[in-house]
């Protein structure tokens, strides 16, 4: 009989789910991640009494009134609604694109004047089976959104030109006719109250948790601990990269204390121009209404170079996906081993997608556990 039923492998949002619906079943469970703090990419760190975002902006949000309540348990989230502003050259622009956008580009005043203005630039491209990214932001948005807001955004993220870009990153983009910044479209939105690093703690109360542990330094130790394994690292380094490695997107981060109670006015500002090298600001206070004296900025630059990288977003092309089945493949054989979150599924997934998962394999694991 082993000390555990469960060694979690990572304290992000899945692992912490996992385990904490695990505890409340009775089950025994150690969690141990590799990192100095637990939580993952939602880890806050506070400096200057601003809780900031360590692994980038995260702003929760779902339609799902489930999950909303869920993450409610363990913090209250505050009215935070995203609404980043584009410069351009030192041109701002309210983001996503709306008639706010549209006024400040054209001096459209109603819907009806900025389709038109849209029909009209759309109109002379003839663009039917669009080739390229370009071709693709064009016919969705016309010229002018493209040339200023999307083409060299588009290029610094991912160190390509838009005309070697394929379609289909961008197959839908937001354009909004009425007068509303706000970015996401769900019912609930926010950010909670105290930071994220609030949800972790809740998640992992009463349970172990080992930090700068990395599991393969030692796996047979690691195995021998607990009847069942849930893994939610990369997949590739689970079966020692023997198919090769998947490939992510990658960004850094460069933190700038200000000794001034407001930077940017917003929390996010997104920098669409061609010469900026950073992609976006974020200005943590603001995602909390911070009224501290210092305030604390982080610039985003895009990495090309990804294999020392953190790994952020997975490159969903052909080549990765064919890849990532074969080990998806060796996964369905590995027994008593639970693959999720979004490093061992490869797979984007915001935070409330993340626990719908955890709470979907929990309740699994539950149901098998019982038969
Ligand atoms: P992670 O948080 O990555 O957790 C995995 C953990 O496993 C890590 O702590 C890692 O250290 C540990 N680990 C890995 N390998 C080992 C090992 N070998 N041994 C021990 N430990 C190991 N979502 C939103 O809803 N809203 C947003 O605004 C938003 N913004 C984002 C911005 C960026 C830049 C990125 C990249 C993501 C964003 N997300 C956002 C998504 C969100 O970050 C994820 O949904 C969530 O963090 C995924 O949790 P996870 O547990 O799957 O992975």
């Amino acid at each position: 009989n082993k000390k555990y039923d469960y060694l979690v492998v990572g304290s992000g949002l899945f692992g912490a789910t996992f385990t904490h619906e695990m505890m409340k079943a009775g089950k025994r469970c150690l969690v141990i991640d590799k990192r100095d703090h637990q939580g993952g990419n939602i880890h806050c760190k506070n400096i200057e009494g601003i809780n900031v975002h360590w692994y980038g902006a995260h702003i929760f949000h779902t339609n799902d009134k489930m999950l909303w309540d869920y993450v409610n348990q363990f913090a209250e989230f505050n009215r935070y609604t995203n609404s980043p502003i584009a410069n351009f050259k030192g041109e701002l622009y309210n983001l996503p694109f709306n008639m706010n956008t549209f006024y400040k580009l054209w001096g459209t005043k109603t819907p009806e004047e900025a389709r038109a203005e849209i029909a009209r630039q759309i109109e002379h491209l003839e663009i039917s089976e669009p080739k390229n990214l370009e071709e693709q932001a064009q016919k969705l948005v016309g010229t002018d959104i493209y040339e200023k807001l999307i083409k060299h955004y588009t290029e610094k993220q991912w160190g390509k030109k838009a005309t070697e870009l394929p379609a289909f990153i961008i197959k839908r983009l937001p354009v909004r006719f009425t007068y509303d910044n706000n970015y996401f479209n769900d019912k609930y939105q926010g950010i909670p109250i105290g930071g994220y690093n609030k949800i972790i703690e809740g998640l992992l109360q009463n349970c172990e948790v080992k930090l700068n542990v990395d599991f393969f330094d030692d796996i047979d130790h690691w195995k021998s601990m607990a009847d069942k394994i849930v893994f939610t690292g990369k997949i590739d380094a689970y079966f020692n990269f023997q198919y090769g490695e998947l490939e992510y997107r990658s960004l850094t981060y460069e933190l700038e204390v200000h000794d001034t109670e407001n930077y940017q006015g917003n929390a996010v500002m997104n920098f669409t121009d061609g010469e900026t090298p950073y992609t976006r600001v974020y200005e943590h206070k603001h995602f909390e209404f911070g009224t501290q004296p210092k305030t604390v900025i982080t610039k985003e630059y895009p990495v090309q170079e990804t294999r020392n990288a953190e790994p952020y977003y997975p490159v969903n092309d052909e080549k990765n996906m064919a890849m990532l089945k074969k080990y998806q493949d060796l996964a369905e054989q590995e027994p008593n081993v639970i693959f999720g979150g979004r490093l061992a599924e490869y797979r984007y997934y915001d935070m409330h997608q993340v626990i719908a998962s955890a709470l979907a394999k929990s309740r699994n694991e539950l149901k098998l556990s019982k038969t």
